[in-house]
């Protein structure tokens, strides 16, 4: 006889129970505004390409995404000041430092959840 009981619920957290997307999306916004001349649409699609490419070195997170937004101002600009490098990494530090947002009733919903446990 099989133990119907649930014992464990696994949850994904970003995007399930908390905002995260819309960070990223904020940060490849602001990112693209240090651009001249280029379409942001061509910017986020090098972008991803990039993220891509190192995800198998860095992972996912804020911190590998922030070390893509500088490789990918390197591969249009060929160069990058301080005060660009600068630019970038105040872009990861405001994703780093953004608050938990949790998603609407995620909490009521968790709660209706552990009475099922
Ligand atoms: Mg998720």
């Amino acid at each position: 006889m099989i133990n119907k009981k649930v014992k464990f619920i696994g949850l994904d957290g970003d995007d399930t129970l908390w905002h995260n997307e819309i960070h990223f999306q904020k940060a490849q916004d602001d990112f693209c505004k240090l651009f001249k001349n280029i379409n942001p649409k061509k910017i986020k699609k090098k972008l991803l390409e990039i993220e891509k490419k190192n995800l198998p070195i860095y992972g996912y997170g804020i911190k590998g995404f922030n070390l893509s937004l500088l490789e990918t101002y390197i591969y249009f600009n060929k160069y990058i000041t301080i005060n660009k490098v600068k630019a970038i990494l105040d872009i990861g530090k405001t994703m780093l430092t953004k608050k938990v947002q949790l998603i609407t009733d995620v909490e009521k919903v968790l709660m209706q959840l552990k009475k099922k446990i």
